[in-house]
C-alpha cells in the first residue's frame, strides 16, 4: 500500500536523504507535497521527478521562478507560511519534519494538529514547544517518530519496553570537528573548519551545533520531550566513532544500543516504514574493521553550550526558546564571518543570563519569544562586533 508524504526543507541534507530512499522504493509512497526555504529551481526539479501535487517555496518573492519552473507539470506552485503550513497539514498522512530551525515550528505543529504521522528532524522545534506540542499530539492522536539518529535509536530500543522499566538513557556525540583540538585552535576555528564534521554529512546549522556540542545540548531538550525523562536520567558520553547510536538502561541492569553506520539514511529508513522496516543502501557495519568502540566524558570547560542547554532545560519556562534563538541567530553570524567561534556559546550564556521573558501558552508566545531574544542577540552582536 502507497502512503501519501509531504516533504518539507525537501532540499536539505535530511531533505535529499528522504528523497533518496522515496525514489528507490515508489512502490511504497506517493510524494503529494515538498518545501524549500529559497531554492525555486531545486525544488522544482524535486517536485517534476516525484510527481508532487503540491510545491512550496518559503520566500514568496521566489513563487514567480517556482512557477516558471513548474509550467505544464499539472504540480501546483505556491509561497509563503500559510502555504508552509498546508503542506504540511493538508492530504499527506506522512510528514517529513526536515526544515532547520524554529523557521519549521508553524508547519510542524500544524501536522501535529491534524493528527498526522510526523518523522521529525527539526529538533529546535520540539525544542522550543516541547510541552505544547507533545499535549498537541496527545489531543490529536498525532505520533511523532524520531528522525534525529540518537532519538531514533532510543525508539527503537525501547520499542515494547514499559515506560516504567527504563532507569536513564545514554545519548552519543561525536564531539564534533574539535573533540581533540586546544582551547587556543578552537576560539580560532573559521566556519570551514566547523562544518567538517569527522562522520557525517549535514546541513552547516546543524554541523556548527555539533562543533559547539550545543546539537547535543538541544539533542538533551528533544529527549526530554520526546520520552518523558528527567534531566537528571539523560546521560551524554562522547564516543566518536559515531556507531552507537545511543543507549537505554532499563530497572534490571540490562542496557540496549542501536548501531548502525553513520547514515541518516538508516533512521529516516525507520521513520518512512515504521511499524516496519524496508532495505537501504547504507554500508553494513563491519565490527572487525572498526575493532575499537572508545567513549569519554564531554568537556564542558571546552564546550560551554552543553551546560547551558542542561540548564536551559532546568530552567524551563521561556529558557529553552531563548536558547535556541540565541544560539540560531549566533551561528548564523559566524557562519557569516561577522564573529569568533567561542562567541556563540558566550552570546547564548548572555541571552540566558538577561532573560525576563515569561513561559509561553501558546505557539505565537513562543514565536513572540523567538523574535524578542534574537533582536536581542543582534544588539549584542554588534557590541560584539565593535569592539573587536
Ligand atoms: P539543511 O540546511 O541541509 O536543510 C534545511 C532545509 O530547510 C532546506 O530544504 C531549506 O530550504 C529549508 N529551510 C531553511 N530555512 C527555512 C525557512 N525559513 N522556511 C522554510 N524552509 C526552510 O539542514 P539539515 O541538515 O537537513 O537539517 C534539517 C533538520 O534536521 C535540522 O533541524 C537538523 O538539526 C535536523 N537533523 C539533521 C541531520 C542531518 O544529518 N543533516 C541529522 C539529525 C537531525
Ligand atoms: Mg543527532
Amino acid at each position: 500500500m502507497t502512503r501519501k508524504i509531504a516533504i518539507l526543507g525537501a532540499t536539505g541534507s535530511v531533505g535529499k536523504s528522504t528523497l533518496d530512499l522515496v525514489e528507490r522504493n515508489p512502490e511504497r509512497f506517493e510524494v503529494v507535497a515538498v518545501t524549500a526555504a529559497t531554492n525555486a529551481a531545486a525544488l522544482a526539479d524535486i517536485a517534476r521527478r516525484t510527481g508532487a501535487k503540491l510545491a512550496v517555496v518559503a520566500d514568496e518573492a521566489r513563487l514567480p521562478e517556482l512557477q516558471a519552473g513548474l509550467a505544464g507539470s499539472g504540480c501546483r506552485a505556491a509561497a509563503g507560511q500559510e502555504a508552509l503550513v498546508e503542506a504540511a497539514a493538508g492530504e499527506a498522512e506522512l510528514v517529513i519534519a526536515a526544515i532547520v530551525g524554529c523557521a519549521g515550528l508553524g508547519p510542524v505543529m500544524a501536522a501535529v494538529e491534524a493528527g498526522r504521522t510526523v518523522a521529525l528532524a527539526n529538533k529546535e522545534a520540539l525544542v522550543t514547544a516541547g510541552a505544547l506540542m507533545t499535549k498537541a499530539a496527545a489531543a490529536s492522536g498525532a505520533t511523532l517518530l524520531p528522525v534525529d539518529s540518537e532519538h531514533n535509536a532510543i525508539f527503537q530500543c525501547i520499542a515494547c519496553s514499559r515506560s516504567e522499566d527504563v532507569s536513564k538513557i545514554i545519548l552519543t556525540a561525536s564531539g564534533g570537528p574539535f573533540r581533540t583540538a586546544t582551547a587556543e585552535a578552537i576560539a580560532a576555528a573559521t566556519p570551514a573548519q566547523a562544518v567538517a564534521h569527522p562522520n557525517w554529512s549535514m546541513g552547516a546549522k546543524i554541523s556548527v551545533d555539533s562543533a559547539t556540542l550545543m546539537n547535543k545540548g538541544l539533542e538533551l531538550i528533544e529527549a526530554h520531550y520526546l520520552f518523558g525523562l528527567t534531566p537528571d536520567r539523560i546521560d551524554i558520553v562522547i564516543h566518536p566513532q559515531s556507531v552507537i547510536h545511543s543507549l537505554v538502561e532499563f530497572v534490571d541492569g540490562s542496557v540496549l544500543a542501536q548501531l548502525g553506520s553513520p547514515d541518516m539514511r538508516i533512521p529516516i529508513a525507520y521513520a518512512l516504514a515504521w511499524p516496519e522496516r524496508m532495505p537501504t543502501p547504507a554500508q553494513r557495519l563491519d565490527l572487525l574493521a572498526i575493532a575499537r568502540l572508545d567513549f569519554e566524558a564531554p568537556d564542558v570547560e571546552r564546550f560551554p553550550a552543553l551546560k547551558l542547554a542542561r540548564e536551559a532545560l532546568e530552567a524551563g519556562g521561556s529558557a529553552p526558546i531563548v536558547l535556541n534563538a540565541a544560539n540560531e541567530a549566533a551561528v548564523a553570524s559566524f557562519l557569516a564571518g561577522d564573529i569568533a567561534f567561542p562567541e556563540i556559546a558566550r552570546l547564548v550564556a548572555r541571552a540566558l543570563d538577561s532573560n525576563d521573558l515569561p513561559g509561553p501558552h501558546t505557539i505565537t508566545d513562543v514565536l513572540e519569544i523567538d523574535r524578542t531574544t534574537r533582536r536581542r542577540v543582534a544588539t549584542s552582536m554588534q557590541a560584539v562586533c565593535q569592539s573587536c
